[in-house]
């Protein structure tokens, strides 16, 4: 099969989980600065379990101050994104601190879109975290209303640490974006097991699921999921690296797939995981076996739960 030239989407990919040593590389050479060495970068790699991967972003997150540093890196993996045929493309990023976010924001989006070239459309999703205050987590709502508003992000991701930060004190703001018709996005089901998936359903409004892993052991979720055919976000790499999941062959996403599910499959920080979209396909043929027929369902599948329903380039399958 070839791989390279099947069409793609991806929705689950972090603007801090990017950036690696050939690319950093690659940068260089073309004048562009980056606050991290590509050897520092090497040196925090591999990454096979939770505390390498913490150990990494320590390294590669730059971007808690400013979201300049990752202008070039997100060019870089536009230009990537289009080399693997991947049409389509949600991102998840910080949003600039300081004043006037909306006009920080557009200068950033609008440089990175110069790379579209008419072929990989890219959107941007506004990630947070599952901690903190309610009322802060309210006034985050209401900037990621105002950016939703500005077309500079296409929904809200609540990423991050799971165990113990459960939704349900977060549900006024989480109905504040759903009230406003920003949709959601929660990761759910990669660290904990099903009750923080029911507890994300219940409290956050969310029409995809992050990683969704735990969702299989549940055959009450299983159907809620079946029946609402609700998107779940699943990044087989990640997971083993992470050691959310122990070994590939556990891996739940082919299983997902035949009992019905509405899955699709992502690269969630291709940096950290030495992975892309066209090795994760790679790894669906050889491990589990998927057609090319399959993995174009999944592709669909990712396409159908987008958050921008406003295309501005040709994806296959669309008019
Ligand atoms: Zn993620």
């Amino acid at each position: 099969m070839d791989i390279a030239s099947l069409t793609k989407v991806e929705l689950h990919c972090h603007y801090d989980g990017i950036v690696d040593a050939p690319m950093l590389r690659a940068l260089q050479a073309a004048g562009e600065t980056f606050p991290v060495s590509p050897e520092e970068l090497e040196a925090a790699l591999p990454v096979r379990d939770f505390d390498a991967f913490l150990a990494w972003f320590e390294v590669a997150d730059v971007g808690s101050v400013d979201l300049d540093p990752f202008v070039p890196v997100l060019r870089a993996h536009v230009d990537r994104l289009r080399s693997q045929n991947v049409q389509y493309a949600e991102v998840f990023t910080s949003i600039p601190r300081g004043d006037d976010v909306v006009g920080q924001m557009r200068k950033y989006v609008d440089r990175v879109r110069e790379r579209e070239r008419g072929e990989t459309q890219i959107e941007f999703v506004m990630q947070m975290g599952r901690g903190g205050d309610p009322g802060r987590r309210e006034a985050k709502v209401e900037t990621a209303v105002a950016l939703h508003g500005a077309g500079l992000v296409v929904g809200i991701a609540i990423a991050g640490a799971e165990q113990g930060l459960p939704i349900e004190p977060h549900t006024r703001a989480m109905r504040l974006a759903h009230d406003a018709g920003v949709p959601i996005e929660i990761h759910a089901g990669e660290w904990c097991g099903p009750e923080s998936v029911w507890d994300a359903l219940e409290y956050g409004y969310p029409s995809r699921i992050g990683h969704g892993v735990a969702i299989l052991k549940d055959k009450a979720l299983v159907r809620r999921f079946r029946d609402e055919q609700i998107h779940i976000e699943m990044c087989p790499s990640s997971n083993v690296a992470t050691g959310s999941v122990e070994r590939m062959s556990d891996h739940p996403i082919r299983r997902a797939f035949d009992m019905g599910l509405n899955v699709g499959v992502n690269t969630d920080d291709p940096g950290a995981f030495m992975c892309s979209m066209n090795s994760e396909y790679r790894l669906l043929v050889e491990e589990f076996g998927f057609t090319a027929e399959e993995l174009d369902v999944l592709r669909r599948n990712a396409l159908d739960a987008r958050f921008q329903p406003t295309l501005r380039v040709p994806i296959d399958g669309t008019e």
